[in-house]
């Protein structure tokens, strides 16, 4: 973060305005909205501030800027269209301790204002550090959008509401669940409609409700998909849950991008198996879920890609069965999915491959015909392999499949922290692959992908744009060809 978002109460307060054209006129506005005192000091008004200045609104400092006017000022805008004057103004207000913004130059100042969507008491400030206001503004449009015109109606009765709510209940958690019935029911719907009798009627209800349910709320548990790493990948339930969680339980393969959308205050608990010292064995991890569930907390275990995917899913939730524990499932986009898309190789098509099939790459050191998989079923033409956790075993799955029947020259690619910013995706075949990666230095999380859906990659690839989901302009993707 290269600023700390804030919201300062100006009420009443002295502040001070150099300048006195259109932009000033904007930014008194803004500073008269929140209530404060506005100084403007200017030699001539433009006609907007003449008009405040008449109409009683600011008081007015009819000369040049001077160090003197920022006596018993708060927060200084220099809004004049001379950068000398801002940058005197800047450095006055500096020596003084005086936060400081000069319009359109975030190295003069020490705040930026934002861009902002407006539903007092509810409001959005949007910054991009001054980097881009016309993305802050396009931020701010959707958010407009998305956001009722009457929500701080909502915020009016959850004021009027909060103390006899802190009252009836005694626990964080159970006034957080009581709110979020309050959100999602009646009362919300009849505030944002206007009607603040009504909304008050039903939050009475819901409170008297919730009072006599008595017992505190059992708790829950929801293992949800995280998919394969970009955010933007997570399904809308995914992100809603996230935002609800009292406690997040996350493994390695979950992305700090993802883990990022829970709630801010949510706890976040490491149950990876394998990072090294903190090994955390799967009983532990399903008898975790039991305690929290039954502190009545909203758990969400989160995984990578899909949870029924090679995730365990099943075996957590039959402990919760168990112990009868209320669960459900979200899911995810698995990591073949994710990594497909993102590397502009479809998994099936007409000419190339009629079936796909999803393979741990999990392979026994033994010797082949101990295997128990089907590698000759594997190792045929018009279809696709797709191998999760095979990275290590590269070797040995090749090897497997040559010695099944497949041609040296049948393509694979390697798809490296696939839809990540450092997604990597090597192509080559069946023959050079093992020297492919060795040279790339490829690790985990990887998937390979084996069939002739791969050489499809540099047709789709010249389409340009577009193939990368979710890749920003630092995304380099590396590409060793085989002859
Ligand atoms: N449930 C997960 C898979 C867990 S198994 C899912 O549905 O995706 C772990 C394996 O998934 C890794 O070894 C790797 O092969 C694959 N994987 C997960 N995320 C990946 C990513 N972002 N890029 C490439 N492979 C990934």
């Amino acid at each position: 973060m290269d600023y700390l978002p804030v919201f300062l109460d100006l009420r009443g307060r002295q502040t001070l305005v150099v300048g006195a054209g259109s932009v000033a006129a904007r930014k008194i506005e803004l500073l008269l909205d929140a209530g404060a005192a506005v100084r403007v000091v200017a030699p001539q008004l433009g006609p907007q501030v003449q008009a405040l200045v008449t109409a009683g609104r600011v008081e007015h400092a009819a000369h040049t800027f001077e160090p003197a006017l920022l006596e018993g000022v708060v927060l200084a805008i220099a809004a004049t269209n001379r950068d000398a004057v801002n940058a005197v103004v800047a450095a006055a207000a500096r020596e003084r301790q005086l936060p400081v913004n000069v319009v359109d130059d975030a190295r003069l100042s020490t705040f930026v204002v934002p861009a902002i969507v407006d539903r007092s008491p509810v409001i959005v400030a949007i910054g991009t550090g001054g980097r881009s206001p016309v993305l802050a503004r396009w931020v701010r449009a959707r958010i407009e959008r998305l956001l009722p015109a009457r929500l701080g109606r909502v915020a009016e009765l959850a004021g009027r509401w909060r103390a006899r709510v802190a009252q009836a209940f005694r626990t964080l958690a159970a006034r957080r669940r009581f709110w979020e019935t309050v959100l999602d029911g009646r009362a919300a719907a009849y505030a944002l409609d206007g009607r603040d009798d009504l909304a008050d009627f039903e939050l009475r209800r819901t409170l008297k409700r919730e009072q006599t349910s008595g017992v505190r709320a059992a708790g829950s548990v929801v293992l949800v998909g995280a998919g394969p790493g970009d955010p933007d990948l997570l399904t809308l339930r995914a992100a809603r849950e996230l935002e609800l969680a009292d406690v997040v339980l996350y493994d390695r393969l979950v992305s700090p991008e993802v883990l990022a959308r829970a709630r801010r205050d949510a706890e976040r608990i490491f149950v990876g198996k394998e990072s090294g010292l903190h090994h955390v064995a799967q009983e532990d991890t399903n008898a975790l879920l039991v305690k929290l569930a039954r502190e009545g907390k909203r758990v969400v275990r989160l995984k990578g890609g899909d949870p029924f995917v090679f995730g365990r899913g099943g075996e957590e939730l039959e402990a919760l069965a168990l112990h009868g524990i209320a669960f459900s499932i979200v899911p995810g986009i698995t990591a073949a999915l994710g990594a497909a898309a993102a590397a502009g190789i479809p998994l099936t098509h007409r000419e190339h491959a009629h079936a796909v099939t999803f393979v741990t790459g999990h392979v026994r050191d033994e010797a082949e015909d101990e295997d128990d998989f089907d590698w000759a079923a594997l190792a045929r033409e018009q279809q696709t392999a797709v191998f999760y956790m095979g990275v290590a075993n590269l070797g040995a799955i090749v090897a497997r499949l040559a010695a099944h029947g497949a041609p040296p020259s049948r393509p694979i690619a390697i798809i490296e922290k696939a839809t990540l910013p450092d997604q990597r995706v090597i192509v080559a075949t069946l023959g050079t692959i093992v020297d492919e990666a060795v040279a790339a230095r490829v690790s985990a999380p990887a998937l390979l992908v084996v069939g002739d859906v791969v050489a499809m990659r540099a047709t789709l690839a010249r389409g340009g744009t577009g193939l990368h989901v979710g890749a920003g302009p630092q995304t380099e993707t590396t590409e060793a060809r085989s002859a």
